[in-house]
């Protein structure tokens, strides 16, 4: 089987930040590093699960909402992929750094978490959560490129 272009990234000289993985047509695949692979430790998969529910109800009522196609952690745990539709970097940028934000600062009932709602809605780890998210808008990650 042909290695898949994601693996072919050398994931030594990844850091934190927000890259264009995939364009699919007006599809656009970004992955959202939020630690450095294999250096920094990688999210608490309770974490992860927590920030995905957040997230994902933040984005999609958002000014955005429109646009999001898909939100969820990498299963590498140290990130999240986001496609959107023929949004740009910019924008991305900024919208992730305003929606984890809001996730470190986050003082409600974590959305979706009830039994009805969620496959293992008892799988939420809000303090980790609020703690990796403002680890990751707090360090410096300018890291804007393309690795296509
Ligand atoms: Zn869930």
């Amino acid at each position: 089987m042909e290695r898949i272009t994601s693996f072919s990234v050398d994931h030594t000289k990844l850091t934190k930040g927000i890259y264009v993985s995939r364009i699919d047509g007006n599809l656009i695949t970004y992955d959202i590093r939020m630690t450095d692979p294999n250096v920094e430790p990688a999210l608490e998969p309770k974490a992860a699960h927590t920030i995905e529910h957040i997230g994902a109800t933040l984005l999609r009522n958002g000014n955005y909402k429109d646009k999001i196609i898909y939100f969820g952690p990498m299963g590498c745990m140290t990130g999240f992929y986001l496609i959107v539709k023929e949004l740009d970097l910019k924008i991305v940028n900024n919208l992730i750094k305003d929606v984890f934000r809001q996730i470190a600062m986050w003082n409600q009932d974590i959305p979706g978490a009830k039994a009805k709602e969620c496959g293992n809605y008892r799988f939420m780890d809000l303090n980790e959560a609020k703690k990796a998210a403002a680890y990751f808008i707090d360090s410096t990650w300018q890291h804007e490129y393309h690795y296509l």
